[in-house]
């Protein structure tokens, strides 16, 4: 009799805990943050934001709900985000200064420490899977250039002509940033809402792992090959099954600088913070101060969520099992 008890409670303990878990699912996406301006957004385009953001939120959740892993989740959150104009990065994406589309990406599984991402790449369709295969498929954490590319075919990825990436209102901001580069009186002012933007998610599963990942064009008019936080593990995005997911977006050099995804994971390692204390003193005390903007979203492993920004605004969602979910911008 004892020996039966013990055998039903054997085989009904996975149950009892991905019950558990399954409460504890969530995922938080952003798409960019910076000087937005209520002002500047016409209503339309206020209410196209957040469909979007609804879109990939749902999608991402959906996947969460049916016992997909984390991974699965940020990928298809992220994919939707790129594949729409609005945002900076796959279509939609702001231009270098050499008038070309140069893409980054990066994702991490909390659950292994593996990481991939994938810089400067012109006819990736979608970046945020090219950096996945890097993780999956190769030995390698970021490739760049044409060899990133050229793995990306390899992998059957979709590649595109880079025209596809193009469109009219980047392209008018680059114009404008060229201009405001050749002015020597300072009399143009460069809206920084011209110069950031980018993708990002992070999930927890059922399974109780955490995922990371983040998908930009970069910063308008970068130049020389520049690569700004979004692909550096630890500094855009970041994920510790021990501590949480990060995704950051905001002027990259200083994202790099302060090492802002790893920051926040050390700080709820070693110092026990939590995630929203953890995420505001990196976002507030320590990029505030040394003129850092932007904004990241993460989550912890008990599914806590956290959308800081010090910029205007910050393009962001969350869902969670609880049944909170909410789009934002300002
Ligand atoms: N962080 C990105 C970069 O510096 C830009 C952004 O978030 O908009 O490349």
């Amino acid at each position: 009799m004892l020996k039966k008890l013990f055998f039903v409670l054997l085989l009904s303990f996975p149950i009892l805990v991905f019950a558990q878990n399954k409460d504890k699912i969530a995922i938080a996406i952003h798409g960019g943050a910076g000087t937005i301006k209520k002002e500047n957004l016409t209503p339309e385009l206020e209410k196209a934001y957040h469909q979007a953001l609804d879109q990939a939120l749902e999608a991402g959740y959906a996947v969460l709900e049916k016992g997909g892993t984390s991974l699965e989740a940020i990928e298809t959150a992220i994919k939707i985000l790129e594949d729409s104009p609005l945002f900076n990065a796959g279509k939609g994406a702001v231009f270098a200064n050499n008038g070309k589309n140069e893409l980054d990406a990066a994702v991490m599984d909390g659950k292994t420490g593996k990481a991939g991402a994938v810089a400067g790449v012109t006819n990736v369709k979608n970046p945020i899977l090219a950096a996945r295969a890097v993780m999956e498929k190769s030995e390698h954490v970021m490739l760049t250039g044409k060899g990133a590319e050229e793995f990306a075919q390899k992998q059957g990825l979709e590649i595109v002509d880079p025209s596809y990436f193009r469109t009219e209102s980047r392209f008018q901001q680059l114009e404008k940033a060229r201009k405001a580069d050749q002015d020597t009186t300072g009399s143009i002012e460069l809206e920084k809402a011209y110069k950031y933007g980018t993708v990002g998610a992070v999930a927890l599963d059922q399974y109780g792992n955490l995922a990371a990942g983040t998908s930009t064009g970069g910063m308008t008019n970068k130049k020389y090959g520049r690569v700004g936080d979004a692909p550096i593990i630890g500094a855009g995005t970041y994920a510790d099954n021990q501590t949480c997911a990060v995704s950051c977006t905001g002027h990259g050099e200083y994202f790099i600088r302060a090492v802002v995804g790893h920051e926040i994971s050390a700080l709820m390692k070693y110092k026990k913070y939590s995630l929203k204390k953890a995420t505001e003193t990196v976002i507030f005390d320590q990029l505030k101060p040394i003129g850092g903007e932007g904004g990241l979203i993460a989550v912890d492993k008990k599914g806590n969520v956290s959308l800081p920004f010090n910029s205007l605004g910050m393009y962001r969602g969350y869902k969670k099992a609880n049944g909170e979910k909410k789009t934002a911008i300002f």
